[in-house]
């Protein structure tokens, strides 16, 4: 792994038994105060989908959407939120999903790119892979194509990649 990888895992810590007994939290806050390590951090996520041609970056709520804003911008792309349940205002759809810790939903603003738009799909953490699912139908129900995945990490062991197999996916650090 290049030595700025190494860096970037070293400001992402582990937090065991949370949010619940059993999960082994990955919390990126570290890598995001260090001005250098974020900037880093979004300029290698970049990297893979410099060539695509993609007209939306679209994030998900929560840490999607720090990773999700700062990369649209370093590629000059407009950002769309994808969100928990009743935070959206105007007509919107809503996803079901199954969580590694629990059950959600995500929603999207029917309205909220052209029909046809190019879009990619950024999150943090990649883990069994429900949630970046839902993002995909969300973004497929609206009538636009989802371009592809870009994660800051995955947890391998989770096999998050088989729910996601039709689509690219890219991902900076890895946890095996
Ligand atoms: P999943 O649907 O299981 O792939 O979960 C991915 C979503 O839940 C992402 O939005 C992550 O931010 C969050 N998440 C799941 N597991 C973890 C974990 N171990 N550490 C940090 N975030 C996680």
């Amino acid at each position: 792994m290049p030595a700025s990888e190494t860096n970037l895992k070293r400001l992402i810590q582990n937090v065991p038994d949370f949010p619940r007994k059993g999960i082994n939290f990955k919390d990126v806050s570290p890598l995001l105060r260090d001005a250098t390590a974020f900037a880093t951090a979004v300029s290698l996520m970049a990297q893979p989908v410099a060539a695509e041609e993609i007209d939306y970056i679209a994030g998900i709520e929560a840490r999607g959407f720090i990773l999700g804003s700062a990369l649209a911008n370093f590629l000059n792309l407009g950002f769309i939120p994808i969100r928990k349940p009743g935070k959206l205002p105007g007509e919107t759809i809503t996803q079901n999903y199954v969580l590694e810790y629990g059950e959600s939903s995500l929603e999207i603003q029917r309205e909220a790119v052209p029909k046809g738009s190019n879009v990619l799909i950024v999150d943090d953490i990649l883990a069994t892979g429900g949630t970046a699912k839902s993002a995909a139908k969300l973004v497929e129900r609206i009538g636009s194509k989802v371009i592809g995945f870009v994660f800051l990490a995955s947890l391998e062991f989770l096999n998050g990649r088989k729910e996601i197999a039709n689509y690219k996916q890219h991902t900076l650090l890895t946890y095996d």
